[in-house]
């Protein structure tokens, strides 16, 4: 499937696209002659960050909403984000997560299949692996064990195999991308990641430097890594947007399921990280060092070899400088202020994508 210069451009439904990477993927939908159409629910999207085309506020648990959507825009594929990422509050709510992650990608499912769309991209996560039987410092490939290690984790993996069944069954063509650590943001300043409470490193980090929060607390700096802080690896969110619009566009039998990591290959540690963000301010992170955080693997890295022969995707804009200059100037922006001061974009907790 190709955008072209038509009267009208084809449609993609973006669920969820009022979220961070929903949000940067909708634009870059824009750019490549798409219309994103945007189906959330505001819970922790923010109205401001839909810019670039229509938003429907519905519910994926309201599959009516849903077939209505896909109808009214004669959307030619779908984009899923849409679901529930904070990680501590699955563990609490393993019901709630099962409904809206695995139960609303089945109203999605099925709503398409009766619309006739046949073309899915779904969002999943770096979480279906957990630390399953690898090596603590080995880099992830997609055959890898899947071993969850939270009610998160089981929910993706389970959208995932039930999406894989339904390509097989009905020919749906479907790619689910697995995310390694979202960050940055689009250098326009216009849209960017805002969680109320922030938890994520990047952005705590910046804070801490700016002396607009409390010093960092690097969590453990006695793993078994070069420099004893844990290794992730950090993605910048266009980079990441840029792979679902490969995902959307590569050809694909019908029928075919495919999962791919997006991930850069590079670990980079917490130091190196609080270095970096000293770098781009002109100012030392104020930081200590605490306790190891409940569940929070040594490293995790992905092999990237997959998005490079399947999507021909390779991250052009994941160097830490990079991802660190976007995210401050973000942060920066009057509209970093603005979506924290809106009490709808308040979240209870938060935790990676
Ligand atoms: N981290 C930290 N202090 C913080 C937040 C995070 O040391 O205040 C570490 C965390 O232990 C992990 C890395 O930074 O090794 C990235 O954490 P984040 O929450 O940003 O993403 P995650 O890897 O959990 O998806």
């Amino acid at each position: 499937m190709a955008a072209m210069s038509t009267a009208s451009p084809p449609a993609v439904l973006v669920t969820g696209g009022a979220g961070y990477i929903g949000a940067h993927t909708a634009k870059a939908l824009h750019e490549q002659g798409f219309l994103p159409v945007v189906f959330d629910d505001l819970s922790s999207g923010s109205r401001g960050s839909v810019r670039w085309g229509p938003l429907i506020e519905g519910d994926l648990r309201d599959r009516g909403a849903l077939t209505e959507a896909l109808a009214t825009h004669r959307v030619s594929a779908v984009i899923h984000f849409a679901g529930l990422i904070e990680v501590g509050r699955s563990t609490a709510k393993p019901d709630l997560f099962w409904e809206v992650n695995v139960g609303g990608t089945i109203n999605l499912l099925t709503a398409m299949r009766e619309q006739g769309v046949g073309r899915l991209v779904f969002s999943s996560s770096a979480a279906v692996y957990g630390q399953g039987g690898r090596g603590p410092l080995e880099a992830i490939v997609e055959t890898a064990d899947k071993a969850p290690a939270s009610p998160y984790g089981d929910t993706k993996l389970a959208a995932e195999r039930m999406i894989s069944a339904q390509c097989r069954a009905y020919g749906l063509t479907a790619v689910a991308l697995r995310y390694f650590n979202a960050a940055g943001a689009d250098p326009s300043g216009l849209i960017g990641e805002a969680h109320e409470p922030e938890t994520h490193l990047i952005p705590l980090a910046i804070a801490a430097a700016l002396g607009d929060g409390k010093p960092l607390t690097i969590f453990g700096q006695d793993f078994d890594t070069p420099d004893g802080t844990c290794l992730r690896d950090y993605v910048h969110v266009t980079d990441l947007a840029a792979a679902h619009l490969a995902a959307l566009t590569v050809e694909l039998p019908a029928g075919a399921f495919e999962a791919v990591n997006v991930g850069s290959g590079e670990g980079r540690s917490v130091s190196q990280v609080v270095e970096a963000v000293g770098r781009a301010v002109g100012a030392a992170v104020p930081h200590g060092v605490g306790p190891r955080r409940a569940g929070d693997p040594p490293s995790l890295v992905a092999d990237p070899r997959r998005g490079r022969e399947l999507l021909g995707w390779t991250p052009r804009h994941s160097s830490l400088d990079e991802i660190v200059a976007d995210a401050l100037r973000w942060e920066r922006s009057p509209a970093y202020g603005a979506g924290r001061r809106d009490p709808a974009n308040r979240r209870k907790s938060s935790a990676p994508a």
